[in-house]
């Protein structure tokens, strides 16, 4: 699956993943799958084992994510939410994720090196599962082919694709909903999550449709999606309470979204451990950096006043912040 993308889609794929936080392309390495496989045999044993435990009468998709949470597959960590609700991280990199110093042009030399991390900033590629009324949501979906997992740790969770019944994005660059599809029949484009509402800020669909460049990537999967998709403007009120929020910077329309206690921050912060003090920094990934850096504040702030978890797509592993 990972070779074999028709080679419009992968050029589309390479031009857009490299401007947005992830520049590797598909790792085709046989024997870390043959472990992952294992890996994953190995925890839908011991969820099957746990789930037997918890699970009262009905065997509802809740007690299979409570029993995840006790089990706590590889790359994945479950918490409750105020409402009830529960959320996991699941992160979409294989392996170490390092966001380079090159990468935070705004930072001095001095400042940087107080961090005292040489090697880059701990980070990810993740996405957010969401159980709320008895539905699954994803909040993106990652790198796709371009080395993404999501695939794998659904399976891990015991999450069939075909019951997620909608994904929120955050924004439009390639390591976001690149995960969206795979590749079918015949080299032809599929959907991953064929049961799915797809909500997308308007701002920046129509940024992606219309203005920027190197937009067949983003072009295909909305044509793809186009029956099931919803534009939302910020300020929108969305299905299962969820609210959507101006993080405008990081692109033309870049979301944030809360639901209870919960932030879901999109790409607000590409190095946590330098721009949780130091809001100011943009990463040079941020399209307008003034907007940016106005946004990252702003919302940090909230998430502050409101003692608001914060789950961002690039945040150290397990992916969440107060
Ligand atoms: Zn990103």
């Amino acid at each position: 699956m990972k070779k074999a993308f028709p080679s419009l889609f992968a050029v589309a794929l390479a031009l857009t993943v490299a401007g947005c936080g992830d520049s590797k392309t598909p790792a085709n390495n046989a024997s870390s799958e043959a472990a992952a496989k294992a890996k994953v045999a190995g925890n839908a044993a011991v969820n099957a084992a746990t789930g037997n435990a918890t699970v009262n009468a009905a065997v509802s998709n809740t007690a299979q994510v409570n029993s995840a949470e006790a089990a706590a597959p590889e790359g994945t960590k479950t918490v409750t939410l105020a409402n009830g609700a529960s959320v996991t991280w699941i992160q979409d990199n294989e392996g170490k994720k390092l966001m380079p110093r090159e990468l935070f042009s705004d930072a001095s030399d001095s400042l940087y090196a107080s961090l005292n991390m040489p090697a880059g900033i701990p980070a990810s590629v993740s996405m957010f599962l969401l159980k709320v009324d008895g539905k699954f949501i994803l909040f993106d979906a990652g790198l796709g082919a371009w080395g993404g997992q999501l695939a794998k740790r659904l399976e891990a969770l015991n999450v069939n694709p075909d019951s997620v019944g909608l994904v929120y994005l955050t924004h439009f660059h390639a390591d976001h909903i690149a995960g969206l599809v795979k590749n079918g029949t015949a080299g032809k484009m599929e959907k991953v999550f064929k049961n799915a509402a797809v909500y997308a800020g308007k701002v920046e669909y129509d940024a992606w449709m219309n203005k920027i460049p190197k937009n067949d990537l983003q072009k295909n999967i909305m044509a793809l999606y186009k029956d099931s998709l919803h534009l939302f403007a910020f300020g929108d009120s969305l299905p299962h309470g969820v609210l959507a929020m101006d993080a405008v910077g990081h692109t033309p329309g870049h979301a944030a979204f809360q639901i209870s206690n919960l932030l879901v921050i999109g790409d607000l912060m590409h190095g946590y451990a330098l721009q949780k003090n130091h809001p100011e920094i943009n990463s040079n990934y941020d399209m307008d950096k003034a907007k940016s850096a106005e946004s990252r504040k702003r919302i940090m702030q909230y998430a502050r006043d409101n003692k608001l978890l914060m789950a961002g797509m690039h945040l150290p592993p397990p992916g969440f912040a107060e």
